[in-house]
């Protein structure tokens, strides 16, 4: 069961209102989390759950200004007010990432262990420049956007010396500014010496220290850690939500927005790339794909499939594979009710396409595409996720009777 720990600052709260600055929908969990700011009883570890693009690090993100908010932490007395404040020195630093409470762990590549011989204090800073810099960048990014990924190549796990050191940090210095909050970006990625370090904090969490770790991978987690957390699930999406805060916050048309909506499946991430994209374009070069697969020349094959898994290209293959997912939803809807809403759109060119792939089995290519989608979020070698979704649309839209794709 999760404790809970209340701030020293903790008494006559009830009146405060708390905003989220970056998070996007997640009523439910707004709920909680302003409910645990007013009454100042925080767990001392909370576990976000849910899909990417959900919004579970802007939420994270968000509530840790609120408790870093030095107004907040000095607040004494009843007048009502708003968290974070935007005006004293620690919201400044916590919009920018750079407050020094705060503190973001995500999988990081190993750095390169240090030469023989070589002062080993130095191990943690072995990160090539290059390394540096991309670390650096992905904050920058993230401190822009809460919503951005805390992604650097070659990041596979969380590093155990963080934790250590952190640990260290914590035993060594009394922090008298109020909370300090650890955010645990993709804790799926703590591996087991990493997590077992991590369990130690856990079990005896230093004082006003909140955890807030992340996950989409609930089942990757250890029990262990997952029963020292208060545990708060985020839904993906619904359309509207989507649709109505990319009206209010990118000021798109409405139909702009609705297109991206569709596109978005749910993810507040996906919809502002789409927002920022072409759905148009990007549905001319899915179907292009679909007709250069139809001829079935070998060498086109390979081709596609070497364009489609250049390691630069992984995002965009992604995007292909949700308009393709859309588009044939569409062609779909055209062969059961000509006169229903299309999700993209309906052109000379999808009703051919229909026509051509009449009575094939769309519900065996979407399945191909969902399982596609999924195993680029697996990190599944894109070569082959390309390979094999290539072959099973061939075979499910195109192949004759009899006759062999291979
Ligand atoms: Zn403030």
């Amino acid at each position: 069961m999760a404790e809970l720990i209340e701030s020293e600052a903790g008494s006559g709260k009830s009146d405060i209102d708390v905003r989220f600055t970056q998070l996007v929908g997640q009523e439910r969990v707004r709920d909680v989390l302003t409910r645990a700011s007013r009454t100042g009883r925080i767990a001392h570890a909370y576990l976000f759950l849910g899909d990417h693009g959900a919004g579970k690090e802007a939420a994270a993100l968000d509530f840790a200004r609120v408790l870093l908010c030095r107004s907040h932490a000095q607040r004494r007395g009843s007048e009502p007010d708003t968290f974070p404040c935007e005006q004293c020195e620690s919201c400044a630093q916590s919009r920018r990432l750079s407050h020094p409470g705060l503190r973001i762990l995500f999988p990081l590549p190993k750095p390169q262990s240090p030469k023989e011989g070589e002062d080993t204090a130095e191990a943690v800073e072995q990160y090539t420049a290059a390394q540096q810099k991309q670390i650096e960048g992905v904050l920058a990014a993230k401190a822009e956007d809460f919503y951005a990924p805390l992604a650097v190549p070659g990041g596979q796990e969380i590093l155990v010396d963080h934790i250590r050191s952190l640990r260290q940090e914590f035993r060594l210095t009394s922090y008298s500014g109020g909370w300090r909050v650890v955010l645990v970006s993709q804790a799926d990625r703590l591996r087991v010496q990493a997590a077992n370090a991590f369990l130690k904090l856990l079990e005896e969490p230093p004082p006003n220290v909140v955890f807030i770790l992340t996950s989409s991978r609930e089942s990757r987690l250890l029990s262990t850690i997952v029963s020292r957390c208060q545990v708060l699930r985020f839904a993906l999406l619904d359309r509207d939500t989507i649709r109505r805060n990319l009206q209010e916050r990118l000021a798109l048309d409405g139909r702009r927005a609705d297109a991206a909506t569709r596109l978005a499946n749910g993810s507040w991430r996906r919809a502002v790339e789409w927002a920022q994209g072409d759905p148009a374009a990007e549905t001319e070069r899915a179907v292009d794909l679909l007709r250069e697969l139809v001829r079935g020349d070998p060498g086109t094959f390979d081709e596609l499939v070497d364009r489609w898994s250049a390691p630069a290209k992984t995002s965009e293959f992604a995007a292909l594979l949700d308009v393709l997912t859309l588009w044939l939803r569409d062609v779909q809807r055209w062969d059961a009710h000509p006169e229903g809403e299309p999700e993209l759109s309906r052109d000379e060119q999808l009703v051919k396409f229909a026509t051509f792939t009449e009575g094939r089995p769309f519900e065996d290519a979407l399945a191909a595409l969902a399982e596609a989608r999924l195993d680029l979020e697996r990190r599944v070698q894109p070569a082959l996720v390309a390979y094999t979704l290539f072959r099973s649309l061939q075979r499910v839209l195109f192949a004759r009777a009899g006759a062999r794709t291979d």
